[in-house]
C-alpha cells in the first residue's frame, strides 16, 4: 500500500521526498524487495517497541513501515496530456492515498508556477486535473451502462449512481466530498477507483520561520478549512526543516526540534496521518531475538494477521496468545509471567479480530 505524493512544481514536493528517503527504513531489513527510485520508505513511529526492547533486552528492533511515491510533473492541463499529464495520471492511479503538497512558504527566490502564493488556487489547479480525468471516466462508462439499462435494472441503478457522481463532479468538486451517498452507492464508487475519490492529505509547507507556530500562518488556516470541507486531513510541516533532520539519529532529532521549538517531527506526523487514513493498525511481537511491529488492515482476522508473519503461520494455524500492550504494561508491570498469573494473557481462535497494540504469539502446525 503506497502513497503518492502529488503537486504543483516548487512547492516542496522533492524536498519532503528527499526527507523520505534520508529517513528512510534500513535496506537490510528489506533483503526481498527491491525499491523503485521513486519510492521511498519510512517507518512508523511506535514508542512501544522501544520499550519492549528495554524489558526484553531483544538483539533486534523492527518498525513497520509505510512507502510513499513521488509522482512529480502534474501540472495544469494534465488531463488533456499535457506535460505527460496521462502518464502521471496513470500513476496516482495505482496508489492507496494521496499526499497533497500545497506551498505555504514565501519565497521570492523561488518561482510559483502561477506568480504568486495561494493554497487554494493550487489546490483547484490539481483537483481540478483529476476531477477532469475521472470525468472523462465516468462518461466512457455511462455512454456503455445507457446502451444496457433500459431493460436492465441492475445497470439502470448504475447509470444512476455513475449520472449522480458525474454531475457532482461536473460542480468542479471532488467524488470524495459527495456526503449523501448511501452504502451501496459508496461501495460502487469505490470500485470505480476514482482519482478524486482517494483518501487524501494535504500537506501545508511552511516556512522554517513560521515551522514552530504553523497555526498563525493564514495560508495553513484555509487549507485546513478547505481539506475539512472535503472530509480529507491536513498536515503542517516545513519540508526544509524535514530534509536537514532526516540524517540525524532520533536523540539529535529530537534535541534539534526542541530547540526550533516544534512538538513532533512533520513528517512523523504525516506518517501517523498516513497510517490513520489508510484504516492501518499495528500488531506487536516481542521476545530476545527481536520486537517488531506488523501493519494490518484494521478488522483482519488472527490467521490473516499471522499470515504477515509468514504464510504457514496462517495455514497451520491454531491460535493466538495475546494481551493489549496497554494491559501488559499498566497491570502487568511488563511481565509474561505475571500476565499468565492473572489470567490476562488471552487465548483467541480463527475468528478473533487483531486489535492495534495487541502483543501476539502464534501457534500453529507445520
Ligand atoms: P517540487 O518541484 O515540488 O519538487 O519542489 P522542490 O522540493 O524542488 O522545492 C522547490 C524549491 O523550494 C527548492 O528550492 C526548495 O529548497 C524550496 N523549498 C521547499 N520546501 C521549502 C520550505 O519549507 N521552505 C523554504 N523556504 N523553501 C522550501
Amino acid at each position: 500500500m503506497k502513497l503518492g505524493i502529488i503537486g504543483l512544481p516548487n512547492v516542496g514536493k522533492s524536498t519532503l521526498f528527499n526527507a523520505i528517503t534520508k529517513a528512510g527504513a534500513e535496506a537490510a531489513n528489506y533483503p526481498f524487495c527491491t525499491i523503485e527510485p521513486n519510492v521511498g520508505v519510512v517507518t512508523v513511529p511506535d514508542p512501544r517497541i522501544r520499550r519492549l526492547h528495554e524489558i526484553y533486552n531483544s538483539k533486534r528492533t523492527i518498525y513497520t513501515t509505510i512507502e510513499f511515491c513521488d509522482i512529480a510533473g502534474l501540472v495544469k492541463g494534465a488531463s488533456q496530456g499535457e506535460g505527460l499529464g496521462n502518464k502521471f495520471l496513470g500513476h496516482i492511479r495505482d496508489v492507496a492515498a494521496i499526499v497533497h503538497v500545497v506551498r505555504c512558504f514565501e519565497d521570492e527566490n523561488i518561482v510559483h508556477v502561477s506568480g504568486k502564493i495561494d493554497p487554494l488556487a493550487d489546490i483547484e489547479t490539481i483537483n481540478t486535473e483529476l476531477i477532469l480525468a475521472d470525468i472523462e471516466v465516468l462518461e466512457k462508462r455511462i455512454g456503455k451502462v445507457a446502451k444496457v439499462a433500459r431493460n436492465d435494472k441492475e445497470a439502470a441503478r448504475e447509470l444512476a449512481i455513475l449520472e449522480k457522481v458525474n454531475a457532482f463532479l461536473a460542480e468542479g468538486k471532488s467524488a470524495r466530498a459527495m456526503t449523501d451517498l448511501d452504502e451501496e452507492e459508496a461501495g460502487f464508487v469505490e470500485g470505480l477507483n476514482l482519482l478524486s475519490y482517494k483518501p487524501i492529505i494535504y500537506v501545508a509547507n511552511v516556512s522554517e520561520d513560521d515551522a514552530a507556530d504553523a497555526e498563525s500562518n493564514g495560508y495553513v488556516q484555509k487549507v485546513k478549512e478547505f481539506a475539512a470541507s472535503e472530509g480529507a486531513q491536513a498536515v503542517t510541516i516545513c519540508a526544509e526543516i524535514e530534509q536537514e533532520i532526516s540524517e540525524l539519529d532520533d536523540d539529535e532529532k529530537a534535541d534539534y526540534l526542541q530547540e526550533l521549538g516544534i512538538e513532533e517531527s512533520g513528517l512523523d506526523k504525516l506518517v501517523k496521518a498516513s497510517y490513520r487514513l489508510l484504516n492501518l493498525i499495528s500488531f506487536l511481537t516481542a521476545g530476545e531475538d527481536e520486537c517488531r511491529a506488523w501493519t494490518i488492515t484494521e478488522g483482519t482476522k488472527a490467521p490473516q494477521a499471522a499470515g504477515k508473519i509468514h504464510t504457514d503461520f496462517e495455514r497451520g494455524f491454531i491460535r493466538a496468545e495475546t494481551i493489549g500492550y496497554d494491559t501488559f504494561i499498566d497491570q502487568c508491570g511488563g511481565s509474561m509471567t505475571r500476565a499468565k498469573e492473572l489470567g490476562l494473557l488471552r487465548s483467541e481462535g480463527k475468528e478473533y479480530v487483531v486489535k492495534d497494540g495487541d502483543i501476539i504469539t502464534f501457534l500453529f502446525n507445520v
